[in-house]
């Protein structure tokens, strides 16, 4: 492990304070599950955490009036997928977190730590993706937004600037008789990294679909969104034909690799089970 110096930030402007001053080798520091394992590893070159956990805003979880959700960039991930509401309106992000390492990792774990760390298959973004997340970031230029679908840019990579952090991740609120699911595959039942992972949006007028989202991740170079498999169900009621249709959307959208965890066959098999999985999942939400 190197040396690493360590601020604990108390407000938003101190940690752009911190962050500026300490130039590329300093780094936020949330729940220090990804990052501290990578200095440990000297993956990175780090020499000053900036503790952005006790900035009061940073760690609040905000069910806004209009039915939309406000989640603090370091809410560590028991706190959200504890959270009822969260359960009843946004299981998909529940299910997420839900899965996320295990007991003692979601106890420090944050969603804007997930979100940063820009792995291919972190696990929270599809569901952030579908749910029409957007990122608020702060940093020396002021506040700016950026929608989670774009954020990030490859592996381990993302769109902030130098200086800039993530404050909080708000997520609009889901329409009337909307549903969403959250589903992964892995080849034991936890602590593992996902195979792959899906996650839908579906909205409906009567039986009709109005409004789509699909995103996968551990198929491509980041998270991916899925516009052609929404393409293929919305306008259209959902038969068995129309699912399949999306599902192979999304099984051509896809770009994976081999590795030690799948084949690129067998991700390309999954992403069709898995889609065809959450959208059925999401219909039944949506009639309960
Ligand atoms: C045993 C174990 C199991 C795991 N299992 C899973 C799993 O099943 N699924 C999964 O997706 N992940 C898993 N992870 C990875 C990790 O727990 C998650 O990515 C976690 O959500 C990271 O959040 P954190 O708060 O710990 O981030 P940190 O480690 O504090 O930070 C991660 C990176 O993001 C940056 N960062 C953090 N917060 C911000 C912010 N607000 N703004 C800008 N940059 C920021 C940091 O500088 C760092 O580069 C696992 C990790 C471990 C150790």
């Amino acid at each position: 492990m190197q040396a690493v110096k360590y601020a604990r930030a108390s407000s938003v402007d101190e940690a752009i304070t911190l962050l500026r001053d300490g130039g590329d080798t300093a780094r936020v520091l949330a729940g220090g599950t990804d990052v501290i394992v990578q200095a440990r590893e000297r993956r990175r070159h780090i020499e000053l955490f900036v503790d952005i956990k006790h900035i009061p805003e940073l760690t609040s979880l905000t069910h806004g009036g209009d039915g939309g959700l406000t989640v603090g960039a370091a809410t560590p991930l028991y706190r959200i997928y504890g959270d009822t509401e969260v359960v009843r309106r946004f299981p998909a992000l529940a299910e997420a977190t839900h899965v996320i390492g295990g007991k003692a990792i979601q106890g420090r774990a944050s969603l804007g730590g997930n979100l940063a760390n820009a792995s291919p298959a972190a696990d929270s973004i599809p569901a952030m993706i579908v749910l029409a997340g957007v990122a608020r970031v702060a940093g020396p230029g002021g506040t700016r937004e950026v929608p989670v679908a774009e954020f990030c840019s490859g592996p381990g990579r993302n769109v902030l600037q130098p200086g800039e952090f993530i404050t909080s991740i708000h997520f609009p609120p889901p329409a009337a008789g909307s549903g969403q699911a959250w589903e992964r595959f892995i080849p034991r039942n936890e602590m593992d990294i996902a195979v792959v992972n899906a996650a839908t949006y579906l909205a409906f007028d009567g039986d009709v679909v109005t409004e789509a989202r699909f995103a996968l991740g551990a198929v491509a170079a980041t998270p991916l969104s899925v516009p052609a498999a929404a393409a293929a169900v919305v306008g259209r009621r959902l038969t068995d034909e129309t699912i399949a249709a999306a599902a192979e959307a999304a099984r051509q959208t896809a770009t994976p690799i081999s590795d030690m965890r799948g084949t690129v066959r067998q991700r390309k098999h999954l992403v069709g089970v898995l889609t065809e999985h959450v959208i059925r999942r999401a219909v039944e939400r949506a009639r309960a």
